[in-house]
């Protein structure tokens, strides 16, 4: 089709459930305080199905599931658990268009999208993991004749999964496949803003697991997420979101000292040399195309180059060429296959998109284009879309320095390549950047002087399962993706044999 038929509508590859409760110990079970929430597609502003609203003794019996599984799922072999992820990973194929339709229609973003990338990386991270566990070895060290050191890997029992609402089924699948590989059973708390597109999910794969393995509490952050971060029996906290609630996770974890995983905020740049305009070339082609990346899943990625770095001596004729590209990004119905930025995942992140928008306006910065709620008519007036958006202001201003998680662009020039690395490290945040430039050697300097966890040379927005992928700075403790993540959801023991 070029346009999907939505959901509810004759010949839409998804049909929900008219409402999800928790899925516990491998059934739904209703929440402890007998209340639902109405889950909304940004699409049109239109609820579409109820959400059980999970509260402590919720968390209390998903910990409970997840423990009485794991005395057998802890000890299956690391081939066991490999085939049961690469079925899980072979189901998902042969359902791709179904569960790329619900994230959009949950999320709001373009379905060329979450065909083309969310979904088929999801898909490649268990296939990636169930060879990584396989590839694992451990160790053995000769102290003398008589005495060996032997090192093993060992789960690390039940663990608590948050995620974010951005990529509502990849930030499950970073979870969940390394935990799931390691051997651990899970609890894993969706956003309260996408829970649906998980439990598409999990109809879909729930069988393949034994049950009480994957367990999933939906809920709000302070009801549901905040009694799984501090639950006295888990043994690992892994969180995706803001770094305001990342600090909150730390401290609950610091209570009973175990480890967390962070995956936070960003206010990535993305900085384009001069030798970039050297000839309008396929490259120049290739950085233009960059320089719209900051609307790419409608700015709510952690990583989005939300600030562009652009050398003065060819500032006025890039950033034009550049916002001739940024017009023709089509926005339009997330359905469409011909769109290429939807609407953000919620009134409330829309509202906080527009009130940034004004911050930038009363700060001085210059309104280049874009500003405005977008209005596509139909229903999709009822959507929640904003227009991409480009400011033109300093380093210092709060647009250029706070997460705004939307197509918002604060763009500056800078003289020297030493004032681009500054201009890029003078934030808090550490996550991701960009650099441009047809000198390798440049590319390889400045990659190595942004304190970033990933840079970008020429490139952008990739995400490969064995890339390692995490923060620097208030960006983050901890990486994902890459074999190195299954140490995470591991204990090393030390077994010392004197025979
Ligand atoms: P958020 O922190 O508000 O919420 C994330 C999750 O945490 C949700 O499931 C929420 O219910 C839960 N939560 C909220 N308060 C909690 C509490 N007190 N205790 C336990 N759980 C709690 O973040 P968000 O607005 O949903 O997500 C957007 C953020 O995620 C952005 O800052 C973005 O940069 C970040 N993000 C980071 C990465 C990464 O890999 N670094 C990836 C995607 C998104």
């Amino acid at each position: 089709p070029t346009v999907y038929a939505r959901p509810g509508e004759d010949g839409s590859v998804v049909s929900y459930r008219a409402r999800y409760d928790h899925y516990i110990g491998g059934k739904y079970v209703a929440p402890a305080s007998g209340q639902y929430f109405e889950d909304i597609t940004p699409v049109t502003g239109q609820g579409f199905c109820e959400i059980a609203r999970g509260t402590a003794p919720d968390v209390d019996r998903a910990v409970d599931a997840a423990w009485a599984a794991f005395p057998a799922w802890g000890k299956t072999s690391p081939a066991e658990r490999a085939v049961i992820l690469n079925k899980i990973a072979d189901r998902m194929e042969a359902n791709l268009e179904a569960l790329a339709v619900a994230e959009t229609w949950e999320n709001g973003k373009p379905v060329r999208e979450t065909l083309a990338a969310d979904l088929p990386l999801a898909i490649d991270h268990f296939r990636y993991f169930a060879g990584a566990i396989r590839a694992q070895e451990g160790g053995a060290a000769e102290l003398d004749q008589d005495t060996v050191a032997y090192h093993f890997h060992e789960p690390l029992g039940v663990v608590g999964q948050i995620i974010p609402w951005n990529f509502p089924i990849l930030m499950a699948v970073w979870k969940l496949a390394p935990a799931l590989a390691a051997g651990n059973c899970v609890v894993l708390k969706p956003a309260e803003q996408t829970p649906a597109s998980i439990h598409v999910l999990i109809d879909l794969i729930g069988d393949l697991l034994p049950d009480g393995v994957l367990n999933v509490v939906n809920g709000f952050g302070f009801e549901a997420g905040a009694p799984l971060a501090s639950h006295p029996r888990i043994r690992k906290i892994a969180f995706t979101g803001e770094t305001t609630t990342g600090r909150l996770i730390m401290q609950y974890a610091s209570e009973r000292l175990i480890p967390v995983t962070l995956e936070l905020g960003g206010k990535s740049p993305n900085i384009f040399f001069e030798d970039v305009a050297d000839a309008k070339d396929s490259f120049y082609d290739k950085a233009l195309e960059g320089f719209t990346f900051f609307a790419l899943n409608q700015g709510e990625v952690c990583t989005c180059p939300s600030r562009a770095l652009v050398q003065r001596s060819i500032y006025d004729g890039f950033v034009a060429d550049g916002l001739e590209r940024v017009g023709k990004v089509k926005q339009g119905d997330p359905l469409d296959l011909s769109t290429m930025i939807g609407a953000q995942a919620s009134n409330d992140q829309l509202e906080k998109i527009l009130s940034y928008i004004e911050i930038g306006k009363a700060e001085g910065a210059k309104l280049i284009t874009g500003g405005e709620r977008a209005d596509l008519g139909g229903d999709l007036a009822g959507g929640y879309y904003v227009q991409p958006t480009v400011f033109e202001g300093r380093n210092s201003m709060r647009i250029f320095q706070e997460e705004i998680f939307g197509p918002v662009l604060a763009l500056t020039s800078f003289d020297t390549y030493d004032d681009a690395i500054s201009i890029a490290n003078d934030t808090l945040y550490g996550l991701g950047a960009g650099v441009w430039s047809r000198n390798g050697s440049q590319l390889y300097r400045a990659g190595r002087a942004i304190e970033a966890g990933r840079v970008w040379s020429n490139t952008y927005h990739q995400y490969p399962a064995h890339a390692a992928f995490g923060g620097y700075k208030q960006s983050g403790i901890g990486r994902e993706n890459h074999k190195m993540m299954l140490d995470h959801y591991q204990q090393t023991k030390n077994l010392l044999v004197s025979y």
